[in-house]
């Protein structure tokens, strides 16, 4: 480490929407001697793993681990399931459903790439109407990004199911969860999605290192008439190998125990109390952005993400010069404006192992940050959060 990363006392406040703080139980259960990933402990370690990894999805069906970031689930959906030239609906709804597109260009789908405005999610008339059009059933799979990060907006998968439904089509509809799981109720089975992509770094309380496909039984037929190269990821020697505790090749052992102790911890909170905690800590953060005189960049409240909140500042200002003086000063990541939003907006992130005090340190920083700023904006914003959290 150099001079420039010399100690600072008391804990750095990481609020980026992903990675996420890690609760020290889960540090603590990483911390252990490797086993042997071919013997009985660790066979019995995968397997209540897989099955209890089910919960979080809510679903009965098989769920991919891999040892990957979420970038490697994204491509998994897509060569497992998929043939070049397949005809694909994919719709921008911020700067990671970009990068999904990138991945789907590069194995030469044909990408109905719908346009978005980078404040609201998915239209589900849209899906119907771009269904209802495609009197051949040339679409294969609908691609849809539950939360996207960089905008803080919030897509309604059940809406966009009944859309797909109403339609009468038989496309295969794969969702991004990685910044929603464990943090937004997300039902994999009772929306019938075929393949769920999620991450560990977000709201499952994990280091980044593992990635999630979450399968339908419909996915792994179109699995056998998938002709896209796939070796890495290929879900067959996964599933054949997770039915003994296995796996095709050496797995992130300490990510698993981990992964283990997280899923502990989410489900002695429960699921149901882990989205209420996250919409409740939402909505303080919400209430702190409009008190200061700042928009939500999230445009239908409707949208709003429970694991974090996008913040605009006014026009002629550089949010990234926010951001800085927050972490020279009081030492808090806040997350910043990707691409298209470079400058305009910072993140606040408020998923994962957070509480109340932790909100209300956050927004301590955010409004001291202000204050130091040159930007125009109301003081009270924490007040305002604080007021709704004790109510
Ligand atoms: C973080 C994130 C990703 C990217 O995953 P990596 O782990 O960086 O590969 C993809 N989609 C969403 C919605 C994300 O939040």
């Amino acid at each position: 480490m150099t001079i420039s990363n010399a100690f600072k006392s008391g804990r750095h406040f990481l609020q980026i929407p992903g990675p996420t703080n890690i609760p020290d139980r889960v540090l603590r259960a990483m911390d252990y001697p490797i086993i042997d990933h071919r013997g009985s402990k660790f066979a019995n370690l995968t397997k209540s793993i897989l099955d209890r990894i089910k919960m979080v999805f809510k679903t009965k069906e098989p769920v991919v681990i891999y040892p990957a970031s979420g970038t490697g689930a994204w491509e998994a959906a897509i060569v497992n399931t998929l043939s070049e030239g397949d005809k694909v609906l994919m719709f921008e709804t911020g700067h990671f459903s970009f990068l999904w597109l990138e991945i789907a260009k590069k194995f030469k789908l044909q990408v109905d790439f719908v346009s978005g405005d980078w404040r609201t999610g998915v239209d589900p008339t849209i899906v119907e109407q771009k269904l209802k059009d495609d009197k051949e059933k040339k679409i294969k799979a609908i691609f849809v990004v539950h939360n996207e990060t960089s905008t803080g907006v919030t897509s309604k998968i059940s809406k966009i199911r009944k859309a797909i439904d109403d339609a009468n089509h038989p496309s295969l509809f794969f969702v991004d969860t990685i910044s929603s799981l464990g943090s937004i109720d997300y039902r994999h089975e009772e929306w019938k999605v075929d393949v769920t992509v999620g991450g560990s770094q977000k709201g499952l309380l994990l280091p980044p290192g593992l990635s999630f496909n979450a399968l339908s039984s419909k996915a792994i037929e179109a699995y056998d008439r998938s002709t896209l190269a796939k070796s890495y990821w290929d879900w067959k020697p996964m599933l054949e190998n997770n039915k003994n505790g296995f796996f095709p090749y050496t797995p992130a052992t300490n990510l698993l125990y981990g992964l283990d102790e997280a899923l502990n911890i989410l489900l002695e909170e429960g699921l149901e109390n882990v989205f209420k905690r996250h919409n409740k800590l939402a909505e303080a953060s919400r209430r702190a952005v409009r008190a200061w005189g700042l928009e939500i960049l999230c445009k239908n409240k409707e949208e709003y993400s429970s694991s974090l909140t996008a913040a605009l500042v006014p026009e002629g200002y550089d949010a990234d010069d926010l951001r800085k003086i927050i972490l020279d000063n009081y030492d808090m990541s806040l997350g910043t404006g990707l691409t298209k939003l470079k400058g305009k907006i910072f993140r606040i992130g408020h998923l994962g192992d957070f509480n109340e005090l932790m909100l209300a340190g956050t927004l301590a920083g955010i409004e001291m940050g202000l204050k130091k700023s040159k930007i125009p904006f109301k003081p009270g914003g924490i007040m305002a959060a604080l007021d709704y959290l004790s109510k």
